[in-house]
């Protein structure tokens, strides 16, 4: 299988070039040249959620170096659960597909982990190291830190914006040492994200070191979440011979172009809703067909605050015709408002505390629920509350008990320093002797 860029029409890569390289040399994303359509049975030898990924991804590695490796990267990944949970008390059929059971308790840990054990055959007799530059508005910089911490392939270089992530999210980017830079920038995310793309071009810089980038647009973070939609749609229409609907919340896109994928490879996956914030780019494109980035507006969602959603991209390559898409992806936007009246009454209501991002899954539920409630929706959870406790913890009125993961990431002494937001400041730090 060859994967080939969303702009120019070229030579195909590999699935490890795709990985290695991040993006395409003409700037566009890596899709693959076709989808591969699977059939249900072949899930039946191993229907855990590390063998449906290894099944699944199985033609994208066909002919690659990483294809004999495909069913150990997928446990290594796949480590940790992706349960999928009844909603008791619900008006009909719910399920939360809980994502945030990994070290960073976010879904983003999926994805992250794999990328680092394709890289881990790929780069392990490579002559030069890795640094694997990664600007973060919160959770991508932590998922990457704990999945790449330890390697000794690689170095990870993490930017975020000072004061602009949750004090957990902090705790968690900065809490690594060893082969893991954290800079605090005295910036914006979209300063920390100029800086590393400044990095990429800067020819000293490409002397001294062999940058590389492990964010949302790499296809070894898109791919393997593909694994989670199938796992849960197969055992939702095994039990029930029917479809399920997703709903997931989204921002750049990643987390529901997996679920796309899934659909498109032929698993049992109804409707996709797109559940987002105040920021409109997605709604107004789904909705009115117009592509309108912008900039980003702050909301309490915030790993969904963005304005040019990079993944668009693949998603209009892989389905040019609006029409088509409409038939079955929908959008609709979550007020900041409406986020905390959901973490709000779903805990008085069910007793399940949300985080921000999951409560705009579960307020579009409400809405749909109204007039769809006897079909199975499944409802994506991206991170655990506790991540996000100085948000939920006031309007649920108790403390968010903080899962094991966590606890052990807010025990660390934190590392990191202070950055000017500027390309010169990260040369002279990464110069150093
Ligand atoms: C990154 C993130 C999202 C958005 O996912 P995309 O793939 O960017 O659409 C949603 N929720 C949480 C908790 C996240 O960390």
């Amino acid at each position: 299988m060859k994967f080939v860029s969303t702009r120019t029409a070229r030579r195909g890569v590999s699935l490890s070039e795709a990985i290695t390289q991040g993006l395409a040399p003409d700037g566009g994303l890596f899709i693959p040249e076709e989808l591969p359509h699977v059939s249900g049975n072949v899930f039946d030898a191993h229907p855990e959620l590390a063998g449906v990924a290894a099944a699944l991804l199985r033609p994208f590695a066909e002919g690659d170096p990483l294809e004999p490796d495909l069913e150990e990267i997928c446990r290594e990944a796949f480590n940790f659960p992706a349960p999928l949970v009844p909603l008791a008390g619900a008006p009909g059929p719910v399920s939360v597909l809980e994502l945030f059971h990994g070290p960073t308790c976010a879904f983003k840990d999926f994805g992250a982990r794999f990328v680092a054990a394709c890289l881990q055959r790929l780069r392990s007799n490579a002559s030069r190291k890795l640094t694997i530059l990664v600007a973060t508005s919160g959770d991508t910089g932590g998922a990457v830190a704990a999945a790449f911490h330890g390697r000794p392939f690689a170095d990870i270089v993490l930017l975020y914006p000072k004061g602009l992530v949750s004090p957990r999210q902090a705790q968690q980017l900065s809490c690594w040492g060893d082969n893991v830079t954290t800079f605090a920038v005295r910036g914006t995310f979209d300063d920390c994200q100029r800086i590393a793309k400044e990095a990429f071009r800067d020819a000293e810089l490409a002397r001294g070191f062999e940058l590389s980038s492990a964010n949302s647009i790499n296809l070894g973070r898109l791919l393997p979440q593909a694994a989670y939609y199938a796992w849960a749609s197969l055992q939702i229409s095994r039990a029930e011979g029917r479809k399920p609907n997703f709903i997931v919340p989204s921002g750049n896109l990643g987390n529901a172009m997996a679920c796309v994928l899934a659909r498109e490879m032929g698993l049992p996956i109804g409707d996709i809703v797109l559940a987002t914030n105040a920021n409109l780019t997605i709604t107004d494109y789904v909705n009115e067909g117009v592509w309108r980035p912008r900039p980003s507006v702050a909301t309490l969602a915030s790993a969904m605050d963005v304005g040019n959603p990079s993944n668009m991209e693949r998603l209009r390559a892989l389905m040019p015709d609006i029409e088509r898409l409409r038939s079955h992806i929908f959008a609709a936007h979550v007020s900041d408002e409406e986020i905390r009246t959901t973490i709000r009454e779903d805990w008085q209501r069910y007793g399940r505390a949300w985080c921000p991002h999951t409560a705009t899954a579960a307020w579009v539920y409400r809405d749909l629920a109204r007039t769809r409630a006897d079909e199975h929706w499944v409802f994506v959870a991206t991170a655990h509350p506790a991540k996000f406790n100085e948000i939920v913890e006031p309007l649920i009125g108790e403390p968010v008990p903080v899962p094991a993961p966590l606890q052990r990431l807010l025990s660390l002494p934190r590392q990191e320093s202070e950055l000017d937001a500027t390309l010169d400041a990260l040369k002279m730090e990464l110069m150093l002797p």
